[in-house]
C-alpha cells in the first residue's frame, strides 16, 4: 500500500518517510497527497512542521512542494480536510453524473473539471434541460443509495500501487461506483456514494457539438441553492409576484421599457430642430460653428451634431456631459475636434465629415467658443 489516496482515501493523517529530491521538495511514502493531475487539483496540507504548497507529478514521480526544507525520515502528514473533501465528492459525483449520462442516456463524457469553485462535464452531443433534470434526480438516487466506491487493479495496477513514489504512466487502476460507472482513473474519491450529499446541476451551454454542465456536490452545492434562493426571493419582492412568474413578468417589463425607450427617442427627435436652433453661433475661420450644450439620449448627440452643421452650413459641435460629438459641412470636423480634444484632453477622433469621442472635462458652450476662436481661458490639459 503506497499511494493511500487511492486505496484509503478516507485517511487525511498518516506518519510518512520522507525523501528529499531537493531543498524544499520531498516524495513521501506512503502516499497520502493527490497530485495536480487528471484534472482534479492537489491536496494540500503539512508535513512536519512544513506546508505543503503544490504537489505535482514530474518525471513519473510525486514531488511535494514544501514551504521550507524538510530534513529526511518520519514525519506526520495531514491534509487539508476541507480541500480534500471537496475534490473527493466532485470528482466521485462526476463519475456519477458520467456513469448515468452513459447508462441512461447514451452520453459519451467527452471532458471535466474539477475547480475548487466551479466543476463541469462535457458530453458529445447536445442535451435538453428535461435531461439535465432527469439526470440529476438519478444522481441523487445513487448518493442516497449510498453505493460503494470501490479501487481495483489490474496487473500493472497492482505493481504501481506497491512501488515507493514512482508512477508509471501504464499504472491502471479501476475504480467502481456501485454499477453505475467503472473506469480507469488517477483521482482521489469518497469511500461511499453518500459523503457526497447532493449533487446539483446549476446551468448547461453549447460546447461545440456538446454540451457542458455546471454542477455542484455537497455543501458547495448547498451554499449555491442558498445564494439562487435568497436572489429568487429578492426578485420576488421586487416584482410583487411568485418565482414562477418572474420570467413573464421580466419579459413584459424589457418590453415596456423598449416601448419607453423609443417614445423618448421620437419626443427627443421632435425637438432637434428647435434644439439646433438654439446653439450658439460663432465664425471659425471661414465658416460658421454652432455649439450646443446639455443632457441628451447617448443616440442624439451624433445626430444634433449634423443638424446644426446642416442649419450653419459650417460645422454643429454637440456636448452631453463628456460626450462629443462633431459634424462638418464646410468645415472639417476632425480638425475642429482636435482643437478641442488637444485643450482638455480625452479620447476619440473622426474624419472631416463626422468627429466624436469623450473629453478628460465638462465644457460649457462659452468656454468651448473660446478655444475655437483663441480666446480661451480654459488651462491647458496636463
Ligand atoms: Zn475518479
Amino acid at each position: 500500500m503506497k499511494r493511500m489516496y487511492w486505496t484509503h482515501p478516507d485517511v487525511f493523517e498518516a506518519e510518512v518517510e520522507v525523501a528529499e529530491v531537493e531543498p524544499g521538495k520531498v516524495v513521501i511514502d506512503p502516499i497520502l497527497f493527490h497530485p495536480d493531475e487528471g484534472g482534479q487539483p492537489a491536496d494540500l496540507g503539512v508535513i512536519g512542521d512544513a506546508t505543503v504548497l503544490d504537489v505535482q507529478v514530474v518525471d513519473g514521480r510525486i514531488i511535494h512542494i514544501l514551504d521550507k526544507p524538510l530534513p529526511a525520515g518520519r514525519h506526520v502528514a495531514r491534509l487539508d480536510g476541507d480541500r480534500r473533501l471537496h475534490t473527493s465528492t466532485h470528482h466521485t459525483a462526476q463519475h456519477i453524473l458520467s456513469g448515468l449520462a452513459r447508462k441512461r442516456f447514451g452520453l459519451q463524457t467527452v471532458s471535466v473539471h474539477i475547480g475548487l469553485e466551479g466543476c463541469t462535464v462535457d458530453f458529445h452531443k447536445k442535451v435538453g434541460w428535461d435531461v439535465v433534470e432527469e439526470l440529476e434526480r438519478q444522481a441523487l438516487d445513487a448518493v442516497m443509495a449510498d453505493l460503494p466506491v470501490e479501487t481495483s487493479f489490474g496487473p500493472q495496477g497492482e505493481q504501481a500501487r506497491n512501488r515507493t513514489g514512482s508512477v508509471d504512466p501504464d499504472d491502471i487502476r479501476i475504480v467502481k461506483v456501485g454499477d453505475l460507472d467503472v473506469s480507469a482513473c488517477c483521482g482521489a474519491h469518497v469511500c461511499s456514494t453518500g459523503t457526497i450529499g447532493t449533487i446539483r446541476i446549476f446551468d448547461i451551454e453549447n460546447r461545440k457539438a456538446g454540451t457542458r454542465l455546471s454542477f455542484l456536490a455537497g455543501r458547495k452545492a448547498l451554499e449555491q441553492s442558498q445564494l439562487e434562493t435568497r436572489t429568487l426571493r429578492e426578485l420576488r419582492i421586487l416584482a410583487a409576484c411568485a418565482t414562477v412568474d418572474l420570467p413573464a413578468n421580466l419579459q413584459k417589463t424589457i418590453e415596456r421599457s423598449k416601448e419607453l425607450a423609443k417614445e423618448v427617442s421620437r419626443l427627443w427627435s421632435s425637438r432637434l430642430p428647435e434644439l439646433a436652433e438654439s446653439a450658439q453661433r460663432v465664425p471659425v475661420g471661414p465658416g460658421v460653428v454652432g455649439v450646443y450644450t446639455g443632457e441628451l439620449p447617448r443616440d442624439l448627440v451624433v445626430t444634433l451634431a449634423g443638424v446644426i452643421a446642416e442649419a450653419t452650413g459650417g460645422a454643429g459641435i454637440v456636448l452631453s456631459e463628456n460626450q462629443i460629438a462633431v459634424s462638418g459641412k464646410g468645415l472639417s470636423a476632425s480638425d475642429l475636434f482636435k482643437k478641442v480634444q488637444a485643450r482638455v484632453g480625452g479620447k476619440g477622433g473622426g474624419s472631416p465629415r463626422a468627429a466624436n469621442g469623450r473629453l478628460d472635462k465638462t465644457l460649457s458652450s462659452q468656454e468651448v467658443i473660446e478655444l475655437l476662436t483663441g480666446s480661451s481661458s480654459v488651462p491647458e490639459s496636463a
